[in-house]
């Protein structure tokens, strides 16, 4: 068994399905009930890259041809938490591929002016500690939420904390991996930056509001 911990750990996803989805999810013209649909698929095939190293054991099993080894996850148990409210989006996503994971959530909005996370909500499941957690947050803007978020589910005790975000920016990810260097970043694109109010660009917007229709 390999001792070597790495760190910060970053893996945009290039695949064709997940660009092609993206460039949908950028257009404006893309209305809310494609957009959910949208960020709903690409969260699976990110999931997909996200959860590449579980670990497989050998499991025997019966075919209707005959008896073989087959791999199954070893006794991998998974939280699943979004950053409420654009992270719910994200939920089913991971859920349909992960169906035995809980759920946790972490209510966080982020204050206009100073950009900074204030959390109001924080429902975790109780056995963290035997858990790795998938933290769910679309949009890795200057990164101090998705870092609050994992504090959180550390401080519960996660085993370990994958990020999987759609869109992230280059001062969020330097933000988390600087506050979190073990903590493996997933994601579709990384962007040019941040404006002057906190949103990426090129990014998609305010992805709660395009999710939810509130805007
Ligand atoms: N949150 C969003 O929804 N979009 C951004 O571009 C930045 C933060």
């Amino acid at each position: 068994m390999s001792s070597r911990v790495e760190t910060r750990r970053l893996t945009v996803v290039e695949h064709p399905l997940v660009q092609h989805k993206l460039s949908y999810l950028r257009d404006k013209d893309t209305p809310t009930v494609h957009f959910r649909k949208l960020v709903n698929e690409v969260t699976l095939l990110l999931t997909y890259e996200a959860t590449k190293d579980f670990e497989t054991e050998p499991h025997e099993i019966e075919t209707p041809l005959e008896p073989m080894t087959a791999q199954r996850i070893h006794g991998k148990k998974v939280a699943v938490c979004p950053v409420l409210r654009a992270g719910v989006g994200m939920l089913d996503g991971v859920l349909s591929l992960v169906s035995s994971a809980r759920v946790g959530f972490i209510g966080m909005y982020r204050d206009e002016e100073t950009l900074e996370p204030v959390q109001y909500y924080m429902k975790l499941p109780a056995d963290l500690e035997e858990r790795d957690a998938i933290v769910l947050d679309p949009m890795l803007a200057t990164g101090h939420s998705s870092s609050a978020a994992i504090d959180a589910v550390k401080e519960a005790g996660a085993h370990s904390v994958t990020l999987v975000c759609i869109v992230a920016a280059p001062e969020g990810i330097e933000c988390v991996h600087e506050r979190h260097p073990d903590v493996h970043i997933v994601c579709a694109a990384v962007d040019r930056g941040l404006n002057e109010r906190g949103y990426i660009m090129p990014g998609l917007g305010d992805a709660g509001d395009r999710l939810y229709g509130t805007k």
